[in-house]
């Protein structure tokens, strides 16, 4: 009798060991996650209090967007945020990119001194924008690139912190791209109404391969720099080849802010390719959303949006859900990643990689 009961229990724990090898839709609540590019742009709390219902971290990214007093704001969000929920909210701080003085000693020391304060004040990181690269220019009218040697004494100083840079570099391939040609959705209806900033309409700036590669230049420069490549490091067209910049650059990371559509189109072509690339780099992807509290919205509408957002996305890595995106045609299939993997994107990755330490 006692042997049967044996044998009975090793049977159930196998068949349900067989199973628990992946999650469901319904662990998307239980299990700890981190939104690793956010943007707390609001004292109203709304995205903080859906991450606390839905068992997420926040990592609010500053970003430089050519206004010293916009950078500001956004460092008072931050800070009373992480403020208000200690462990919750993280946040990683920018500078405001003035050409005065460009090339100058006196340029760096003072970004070195703005960053300094800020680091001191708790800022878990450094976020570059691609302003480098496509907006800031030298006197002559030269576009400023990310491996403009200028620009490295703030480099040396973010190494010499042992703090990552969250680098926005360039822009989705698409942006080169005639509108017929892009890949999603997003892009397209972005481009047709922002004329401005569709690149195949403008030849006289840096191409995408010119954006591409001075990052690529930057962390060849500093292989010591711990870099989080945001947007999936501006590759979010081919995970080949950021697998190639991944092998090349073991302190290269990515999160997958506002990206994941273009995993899932790839996938919606061949799923095997991209849930292999998943987890071959499951130790240097991190999810993320880009989403943002402008303090426009309402909470219930706030609140629903995000949620349906990271469930959608839960969905797709973690289970095997045949899915539709708005971003394009068809359907695709949930990457069932393993739950190992599952956990090291959803939350491991960017407590490693952005040191958070014990959350
Ligand atoms: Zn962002």
């Amino acid at each position: 009798m006692r042997i049967r009961i044996v044998y009975f229990i090793l049977v159930i724990s196998a068949i349900s060991g067989c199973q628990s090898k992946y999650f469901t839709d319904k662990d998307f609540q239980s299990v700890l996650k981190i939104d690793s590019h956010a943007h707390i742009n609001s004292a109203k709390g709304f995205f903080e209090e859906q991450a606390l219902k839905d068992n997420f971290i926040l990592i609010t990214l500053n970003v430089d967007h050519s206004d010293s007093v916009a950078v500001k704001q956004q460092l008072d969000f931050s800070l009373l945020s992480a403020g208000k929920y200690p462990g919750k909210v993280f946040y990683g701080a920018t500078f405001y990119f003035d050409t005065v003085g460009w090339g100058t000693d006196g340029w760096s020391k003072k970004v070195i001194s703005h960053l300094d304060s800020d680091i001191s004040g708790g800022a878990i990181s450094v976020k570059l924008w691609k302003n480098i690269g496509m907006t800031v220019r030298e006197r002559n009218g030269k576009f400023i690139m990310a491996d403009d040697p200028a620009l490295e004494p703030v480099i040396d100083y973010i190494i010499s912190k042992n703090l990552p840079v969250s680098g926005h570099l360039g822009e989705p391939r698409n942006c080169w791209l005639p509108l017929n040609e892009m890949t999603v959705r997003g892009d397209s209806n972005y481009f047709a109404q922002n004329p401005q900033y569709h690149m195949f309409l403008h030849p006289e700036y840096p191409s995408y391969e010119d954006q591409i590669k001075a990052r690529d230049n930057l962390l060849e420069k500093h292989p010591s720099l711990k870099f989080i490549g945001c947007h999936l490091g501006s590759l979010e067209w081919n995970v080949d080849e950021l697998a190639k910049r991944l092998d090349k650059f073991p302190n290269l990371a990515v999160d997958m802010a506002a990206r994941i559509s273009h995993l899932q189109y790839q996938s919606s072509k061949d799923r095997t390719r991209v849930r292999d690339f998943c987890i071959k780099y499951q130790d240097r992807l991190l999810y993320g959303t880009d989403l943002s509290d402008e303090g426009n919205d309402d909470a219930v509408n706030m609140a629903k949006g995000i949620h349906d957002t990271w469930l959608q996305d839960w969905r797709y890595f973690a289970t095997k859900d045949e899915m539709t995106s708005g971003a394009f045609k068809g359907k695709f299939e949930g990457l069932q990643l393993p739950k190992e993997v599952v956990r090291k994107i959803f939350s491991e990755n960017a407590i490693k990689w952005y040191k958070l330490g014990k959350v």
